[in-house]
């Protein structure tokens, strides 16, 4: 049984009710979770499994590489064992530590419309992000991508979800700028972030609804990192 990710249909939700799917040594999987496993550069969530008898810490949310399972990974000491499959929990984000990922997430998007070459790496932090971009030459200015940057903040614009079929995006490699570092498409269907007027892409992280919640962001630091990559480093505002 598969996990159902409420976050790719709503991104602030914080908690649901869900029920124990699995339990073995390397965590607990739910029939459903509000938690983003780790993946594209973004950490996984941490919370907590609210149970009949307790609270269980969660320190982090996997995804299994082979069978793509979703894992609540328990903090240390956390005595989950007796646990049963079918077992009712409530569970829910570390929400703080959540919007702080999808304002820098979000942030990314925008990064990357501004700089229009192939994305190699990347990472989401609670106050800072960054890109590689695969550029030949140092052609990038940190005080005017920072200036373009926050004028896409400040437009406020809006994001939407569609969802394709992975057929649907192959046809379309253009849709995926950041192929390098994105899992390979399985036969799950694909949601394409829409930010309107500025980009379209591909992307299962977790986004803000309107470029306005991320406040301010800048670029901090633009370094050669080999050959052909440059990496883009931001900060956001606390
Ligand atoms: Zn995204």
């Amino acid at each position: 049984m598969r996990t159902l990710e409420l976050y790719l249909q709503d991104a602030y939700q914080r908690s649901a009710s869900a029920r124990i799917i699995k339990v073995d040594q390397r965590g607990i999987q739910l029939d459903q979770t509000p938690f983003y496993a780790l993946g594209g550069g973004q950490p996984g969530d941490r919370g907590w499994l609210h149970t009949a008898s307790g609270r269980i810490a969660i320190d982090s949310t996997l995804r299994d590489r082979a069978s793509g399972e979703v894992i609540h990974v328990p903090a240390q000491g956390e005595e989950y064992g007796k646990l049963r499959q079918g077992e009712e929990v409530n569970a829910a984000i570390d929400w703080d530590l959540r919007y702080r990922h999808m304002r820098c997430h979000t942030c990314l998007h925008l990064l990357c419309s501004l700089i229009p070459f192939p994305v190699t790496g990347g990472s989401v932090r609670a106050d800072s992000g960054r890109l590689d971009f695969d550029i030949p030459e140092s052609i990038l200015d940190k005080a005017e991508i920072s200036e373009k940057l926050q004028a896409l903040i400040d437009r406020n614009a809006s994001l939407s979800f569609q969802f394709l079929t992975a057929d649907e995006v192959r046809a379309k490699p253009d849709l995926v700028r950041t192929l390098q570092v994105a899992p390979p498409l399985g036969d799950q269907p694909v949601r394409l972030v829409r930010i309107d007027g500025i980009d379209l892409q591909a992307c299962g992280g977790s986004h803000l609804r309107a470029t306005g919640e991320i406040k301010r962001a800048w670029v901090t630091r633009i370094e050669k990192k080999g050959k052909l990559n440059r990496r883009v480093e931001l900060a956001l505002q606390a």
